[in-house]
């Protein structure tokens, strides 16, 4: 099995890459994508807990806005993290959603709910990227809601009247630097809709004339109809047709290998980096 898009304790998974790695083995997992929101930090701890079976595929969800508002996750697979303007990109989106957290933060505290930024950061892990998720669980132990999806449902969704956006590049800007730095960019989820608004098919047309390799299509947050409107237009584009977990540990109900992806797809997918980087035991 494939999987191509997952989360730990770098980001919003609650499990550490060691442990990603260890029930990736015990699920049957044969390659696994590590991708952490807008870091590359878990690389080197999946490396060293690898054992023979497990493929290790490095990666990364960059958060992206559109032109016209709308945010939207790139994976970026199999690229060099030497790139140094990949890296300071990534650097510059964690560093601003500090600031970005202490906004929200202070909305929330204007309708009366006592929370601080103390208490967010005491959710996250060392090294980890700040996110709406840690602020969730902080909501959660304080005991305002009671759980990582209420807080979403009810306090932290994108059209929130608490929501403040982070920097982000364009999608357009993200899979150039990708490709750039020889990796494959795959646009994740694109028609989540319950998150807010989805691509328009403007951005689809400018982000597939920017190098878009493939289209996250088995994913949760797609119903059968999305999922056959994607198929299309990847066909159409020849774009590689990808399924996966986007699992987070007990931080979402996401089941690791929940969806994944078929092993032609995965070898025309890799071929496109210029390089091999999946990492083996
Ligand atoms: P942020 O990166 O701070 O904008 O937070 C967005 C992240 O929150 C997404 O990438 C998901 O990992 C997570 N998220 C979004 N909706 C939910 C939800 N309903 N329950 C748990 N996590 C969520
Ligand atoms: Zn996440
Ligand atoms: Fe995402
Ligand atoms: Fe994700």
């Amino acid at each position: 099995m494939i999987d191509l898009h997952t989360h730990t304790t770098f980001s919003d998974g609650t499990d550490t890459p060691t442990e990603l790695v260890n029930k990736a083995l015990a699920s049957g997992i044969s390659v696994l994508a590590i991708t952490d929101h807008d870091s590359i930090s878990g690389w080197n701890e999946a490396t060293a807990a690898l054992r023979p079976g497990l493929s290790l595929v490095p990666g990364a969800e960059i958060s992206c806005q559109t032109a016209d508002g709308v945010s939207v996750h790139v994976l970026g697979l199999l690229f060099d993290p030497n790139h140094q303007e990949l890296m300071n990109t990534l650097e510059k989106t964690r560093d601003n959603r500090i600031g970005r957290m202490e906004k929200i933060i202070t909305r929330i505290n204007e309708a009366g709910i006592d929370i601080s930024m103390s208490d967010v950061l005491e959710q996250l892990s060392e090294g980890a990227t700040l996110g709406r998720p840690h602020l969730a669980d902080a909501l959660v132990k304080k005991g305002v809601v009671a759980s990582r999806d209420e807080a979403f449902s009810k306090m932290l969704h994108n059209n929130s009247k608490y929501y403040v956006s982070h920097y982000s590049p364009s999608p357009e800007l993200a899979i150039e630097l990708i490709k750039q730095a020889g990796g494959v960019a795959v646009i994740a989820h694109p028609m989540a809709s319950h998150r807010g608004r989805v691509i328009s098919d403007e951005t689809f047309g400018s982000i597939i004339n920017a190098g878009l390799d493939g289209i996250e299509i088995d994913h949760r947050d797609h119903n059968p109809d999305e999922k056959k409107a994607l198929i299309n237009l990847a066909k159409s584009f020849d774009l590689v047709m990808t399924g996966a977990s986007d699992y987070h540990g007990n931080g979402k109900l996401n089941i690791l290998g929940e969806y994944t992806t078929n092993p032609e797809q995965w070898e025309k997918l890799e071929s496109k980096a210029n390089k091999r980087r999946v990492i083996t035991a």
